[in-house]
């Protein structure tokens, strides 16, 4: 019998021993193609050798090396390496451990900055599990339920989903922009607001890209007002979409940035980026902890960029991501219950749903079991788990891609006939 709790379920049976690019192993030595990357974690692939050597040498010379109390070598280089890739003026770099801890970061920098307490979060935004990401969140409301009062100071706004809305981009972008205007004057007056916090492209709720009108709507209305914008590129950023942020769609220069997920090939290691003029406006000795920016997990950091610049993740992102598109699209076009393909790059959100009101997670449960069994990992998403997201490393090949594909196609051609 296991004693690991069962509050910490698992979306499949594999238990992995090793990885290498985008596949995992388990200890009989059965290979499955990952197109999870860790909640696309594994932007390099498993164990990419460059960053395996990088980690080997780090950890030979010192592992932590506390960061409120000294520095060191690879996270000064990481934080100035890290300023070549932000957008427009951003200069400074705060390092912390997980995606919801960098949310707080930036939540607890904007306040202080701004001297406002209220933050603007979009319908269907995820930030995290920790009280304050949670209260910013409403991917689903499972990160939420049964333990209400959450923080206060948050108020939601509509954000263009245009499957669920059955609206063009047009008109969802113009709904959106005058609720939010309405917002201003019914819920949180632009004096009392801090800061916009938005995925640029929504990753946990189902792979919905905010447009560039709506973007540049909420980049317009922040200048007007003095408001803060954060972009949270823990999920599309760091190539996941083809381009390094995902706000480059949209030709959007935030205030702050934040980063996690695929910045250290799986290591723990986030941050958030902004001037250093606006970064000073922070009460000293308000952020920090005891692990962040570990030693070890900035080498990864480092190599994983070295990885990404030899390697043109970007570019791969971005070519495969189409590929993937185009394979999957002829799937949805034969099968009734596969509904909207949405996203960008190498993150894609399948609906397996008979239209925007009538999700079918009971397919898609089968579906991703049946292509676990076919050797194809895959993640479900969505409020009802009714989404199969496909997130591959940014390492994929094109023949791993078909194959993926492939299997997918077996999986749902066994199943047809049984539904
Ligand atoms: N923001 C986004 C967009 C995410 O996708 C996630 C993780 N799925 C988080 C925040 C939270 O990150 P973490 O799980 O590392 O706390």
């Amino acid at each position: 019998m296991s004693h690991l709790s069962p509050l910490l379920g698992q979306s499949s049976k594999v238990c992995v021993d090793h990885g290498k690019g985008s596949w995992v192993y388990d200890n009989q030595d059965n290979a499955y193609l990952d197109f999870t990357s860790g909640i696309g974690v594994t932007s390099t692939g498993h164990c990419h050798p460059t960053v395996v050597r990088a980690v080997q040498e780090q950890a030979g010379k010192i592992i932590h090396a506390q960061y409120t109390t000294v520095t060191h070598e690879p996270m000064l280089r990481l934080s100035d390496r890290l300023i070549g890739y932000m957008p427009g003026e951003l200069n400074s770099v705060a390092f912390s451990n997980s995606g919801s801890e960098a949310v707080e970061t930036a939540l607890r920098l904007v306040r202080h900055a701004t001297g406002r307490a209220n933050v603007i979060s979009f319908h269907g935004g995820f930030h995290g599990r920790t009280m304050a990401a949670a209260s910013l969140t409403t991917s689903a409301t499972k990160v939420r339920t049964g333990f209400h009062p959450m923080m206060a100071g948050v108020v939601f706004a509509p954000f263009p989903h245009l499957y669920r809305y059955g609206w063009d981009e047009q008109r969802a972008t113009d709904f959106c922009l005058r609720e939010l205007d309405e917002i201003f004057k019914t819920q949180t007056a632009p004096g009392d607001t801090a800061a916009i916090l938005i995925e640029p492209i929504q990753g946990e709720y189902g792979y919905y890209p905010a447009g560039k009108a709506f973007m540049q709507g909420l980049a317009e209305r922040c200048r007007q007002h003095g408001i803060l914008l954060i972009a949270d590129e823990i999920q599309a950023g760091y190539g996941r979409s083809g381009r390094f942020w995902s706000l480059e769609h949209f030709d959007v220069v935030p205030d702050v940035v934040i980063t996690a997920k695929g910045l250290a090939s799986g290591f723990p290691l986030s941050a958030i980026a902004a001037t250093e003029a606006l970064m000073k406006k922070g009460y000293p000795g308000s952020q920090g902890g005891t692990y962040g920016a570990n030693a070890v997990a900035c080498a990864a950091a480092l190599a994983t960029l070295d990885v990404f610049e030899e390697e043109s993740l970007v570019a791969n992102a971005r070519y495969r991501g189409e590929q993937m598109y185009q394979r999957l699209s002829v799937l949805r076009d034969r099968h009734s219950w596969m509904d909207d393909l949405r996203g960008k790059g190498l993150m894609l959100g399948l609906e397996i749903a008979d239209g925007p009101d009538q999700p079918r997670p009971d397919i898609a449960a089968r579906l991703t079991a049946a292509a676990e069994a076919k050797g194809l990992l895959l993640l479900r998403c969505g409020t009802s788990g009714q989404i199969v997201r496909w997130l591959p490393p940014l390492v994929v090949t094109e023949a791993e891609i078909d194959d993926a594909v492939d299997r997918f196609d077996a999986a749902a051609k066994e199943l047809a006939p049984t539904l």
